[in-house]
């Protein structure tokens, strides 16, 4: 089937599991009642996404509060009680950040509960995602390695040792997200992509790479504002993804100044192409859909093309997200009956 339908993986959480609209939100619950909670929201995140017409759906990432801390805690040798502020993506933002104190390990297993609760109610192919080694590293303030390369490794092992988990889970797309690969492009091609590679060593599941420029929260739209009329960052990253074992690359296609020429330096990789906006509220209509497909067609043979969003849409109103999801379903359904 052409142009499968995935989103980068978040969904807004409802307002009984968390504040809703913000990241790092608090759980509204504690203990049992909170992982009832998570329960329930994981198998919600699952229907609303069959129902709009998604084919590769994920748990929404719905246990977790964010992307990276939700793996973060269930690693040894960090010390969450003492978080200090550091500026991440190269200073973008400001974030409160718990500190590596001592050799990391992984205290069991991180994700294991949400993975088994997916893949208990869906029979669709399921994806899962995991901060990449990079972007752990930016997120993070190191108070024992010294070095990031060191702590990037170290991060790889433990990212590794999950995801086969995870694939044993029954998990069949594991994505690392690599925000970070598009602040750091030198160190992406120096150990961005030998620790991404480390991370998905022996994997026999599909693997991607989401590298992305950001939810369409205030300091990422005024960074973007500040990137220049074309956005080349890809450009720098993509010949050595193209050359790396991942074979998926989720990239922000629509509303964007990426260059989609760009996008020929992933031959030989699945592209996960961005075709819903996540930074506005408006949503896309099904022709607006086809013809961003179609656009990407340009560049990419079709067969290549999975229809996604640009990014994760955790900060989203629910109402809106549901909207794009249904979008993105429809969208992708008239894509096939045009452009197959
Ligand atoms: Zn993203």
């Amino acid at each position: 089937m052409l142009f499968p339908t995935t989103t980068a993986g978040s969904l807004p959480k409802p307002e009984w599991l968390a504040e809703p609209n913000r990241l790092w939100a608090p759980w509204k619950a504690e203990g049992e009642a909170l992982a009832r909670a998570k329960r329930d929201a994981t198998v919600l995140a699952l229907k609303l996404q069959e129902d709009a017409g998604i084919d590769i759906v994920t748990e929404g990432e719905q246990a977790r509060q964010h992307f990276v801390h939700g793996f973060l805690e269930n690693v040894g040798g960090i010390d969450f009680a003492n978080k200090v502020e550091m500026g991440i993506r190269d200073d973008r933002y400001k974030a409160m950040v718990p500190q590596a104190v001592a050799p990391l390990r992984l205290n069991g297993r991180v994700h294991a509960f949400e993975a088994r609760i997916a893949r208990a109610h869906t029979t669709h192919p399921l994806k899962f995602t995991l901060p990449g080694p990079m972007t752990l590293v930016d997120t993070i303030a190191d108070r024992h390695y010294g070095d990031r390369v060191k702590l990037a490794f170290a991060f790889a092992e433990l990212l590794n040792a999950e995801a086969r988990a995870l694939e044993a889970d029954g998990i069949d797309v594991i994505q690392f997200d690599e925000p970070a690969f598009n602040v750091y492009m030198d160190a992406v091609n120096d150990w961005g992509i030998a620790a991404l590679t480390r991370a998905a060593e022996g994997l026999t599941c599909t693997t991607a790479v989401h590298i992305c420029y950001g939810y369409g929260i205030k300091a990422n739209i005024e960074w973007k504002g500040a990137l220049g009329a074309e956005w080349r960052q890809y450009e720098r990253i993509f010949p050595a993804i193209a050359n790396s074992p991942i074979r998926q690359v989720s990239v922000e296609c629509v509303n964007s100044r990426v260059p989609l020429e760009l996008l020929k330096l992933l031959e030989g990789k699945t592209v996960q192409a961005g075709v819903i906006d996540v930074a506005t509220d408006r949503i896309e209509t099904p022709d607006e859909i086809v013809r961003t497909i179609e656009s990407i067609m340009a560049v990419v043979p079709k067969e290549m093309i999975v229809a996604s969003t640009n990014c994760g849409m955790a900060p989203m109103r629910r109402d809106v997200a549901e909207a794009k999801l249904k979008a993105l379903g429809a969208g992708a359904r008239l894509a096939r009956e045009r452009l197959g």
